[in-house]
């Protein structure tokens, strides 16, 4: 094998028409660093002009080089180069000059094609724009360019396919995004992301699916959401062999919201117990059968040694309405834990005499949701792997500052997710 094989192999590019001079490599000082600056020229007999499309024969000239400084990765983490002498031809059939082209470089870019690699394969990491474009040592622009090549690649590759079971939910977005809230749509068994539109409004979520064909749409059989009620409509109208699955951490925090409340009105108005009532709020919230009834201790607040069960239950005995609220959160609660639709019918449709007014607002919503509830208990679906992408995106906002386009938002939430494979179409890159 020869010298210019083993170097090629060391700087992981693969061209049979680069060959390296002697001293193939340079140490130079560039932008104020150290780098290495290698030294090669690329040459090949053409097989035609490509100018004028004449077979090659003598009257296609060689013409001189043409220089061009190409950044590649870091070699032992020094900044490093290519400087590529290119053949040029002169075609005296057109007489025009044209330079040899390679694959590892596209026409008219400074930066190499495993750069653009490289900058892809850092951006699935937890760092910022920014640190991406130091460690490559390229521009913070080129960087943009490289999550704009694999948002364009995104939209080639997701059309009409759904899968069965889908999930819709939303999230705060970035400040450029025209609604508040942007909408993010998962597969439900996998977890994984499919898409995120920039407007969760109802309007744009119908122009949006009517992309997709009808059959990819019908053969969407269920969909889990939360109680937003736009989505309903949304489902009735787009999906229809979809059946509705209500989420059921949204209820569990619809109801907790409610007891919460309920709490808090109680703590303002009781100042000998403001502080317990404060203290202990968790516990409230806490299924009653996860409470400790055995180990006796000190807790702050208290005087005598008691127990995580007899302070719940001291709490909420301190007024009618907390009781009873708190009774009813217990059992719907125990209805969703246990996927209890018997027990679930009962709580709600009970006479209640002292429960809160955040309560009763709860249960009415969640009456009116009960036949998309029974798809919960059935299917056992859930948005909790939304939930986990929702924290990764806030994770990754805080993190990676400076996303002030939702598409660049969004293709950097792709890739990092593996939705986008960085190895996928490398060359078309930028
Ligand atoms: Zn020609």
């Amino acid at each position: 094998m020869s010298q210019d094989y083993y170097i090629l192999k060391t700087l992981n590019m693969e061209e049979d028409n680069i060959h390296f001079y002697d001293e193939f490599v340079k140490e130079e000082i560039i932008d104020g660093k150290r780098s290495l600056v290698y030294q090669a020229y690329l040459t090949y007999i053409p097989e035609y002009c490509p100018k004028c499309g004449v077979v090659y024969d003598e009257k296609i000239e060689k013409h001189g080089f043409k220089n061009s400084l190409i950044k590649i990765p870091a070699v032992s983490k020094l900044n490093s180069y290519l400087s590529l002498n290119k053949q040029r031809y002169i075609c005296h059939h057109c007489n025009r000059t044209f330079t040899c082209s390679t694959s590892i470089v596209n026409y008219g870019c400074n930066i190499s094609n495993n750069t653009k690699h490289s900058i892809a394969v850092d951006l699935t990491k937890k760092i910022s724009q920014k640190d991406v474009a130091i460690y490559n040592n390229v521009s913070s622009n080129s960087v943009e360019r490289v999550i704009d090549s694999y948002y364009d690649l995104d939209n080639k590759v997701y059309k009409n396919i759904l899968p069965t079971a889908l999930s819709f939910d939303e999230f705060k977005s970035v400040k450029s995004a025209d609604g508040n809230m942007s909408f993010i749509m998962c597969n439900v068994k996998t977890g994984k992301i499919i898409d995120i539109v920039e407007d969760r409004r109802l309007n744009n979520l119908i122009r949006y699916f009517a992309r997709y064909s009808r059959q990819s749409r019908l053969n969407v059989k269920y969909i889990v959401i939360d109680m937003y009620t736009p989505y309903i409509s949304l489902i009735k109208m787009m999906f229809p062999n979809a059946k509705i699955v209500i989420d059921k951490f949204h209820l569990i925090q619809l109801i907790s919201k409610s007891l919460n409340k309920t709490r808090i009105k109680l703590m303002k108005k009781d100042k000998v117990n403001y502080n317990k009532l404060k203290r202990y709020w968790k516990n409230i919230l806490k299924y009653r059968l996860e409470l400790d009834s055995s180990k006796w201790r000190k807790y702050t607040c208290f005087k005598d040694l008691t127990t995580e069960l007899d302070i719940v239950n001291y709490l909420v005995s301190l007024d009618k309405e907390l009781e009873e609220t708190y009774q009813v959160y217990q059992d719907l609660l125990y209805a969703f834990q246990n996927d209890n639709l018997t027990v679930l019918e009962e709580t709600l449709n009970k006479k209640y005499n002292n429960i809160s007014e955040y309560m009763k607002t709860s249960i009415k919503t969640i009456k009116e949701y009960t036949n998309y509830i029974k798809n919960t208990f059935i299917t056992k679906y859930h948005n909790g792997y939304v939930e986990g992408n929702n924290n990764f995106i806030k994770v990754l906002k805080s993190i990676a500052f400076g996303f002030r386009s939702f598409l660049r938002f969004k293709a950097r939430i792709m890739i990092c997710k593996g939705l986008i494979n960085p190895k996928l179409k490398e060359a078309e890159i930028l």
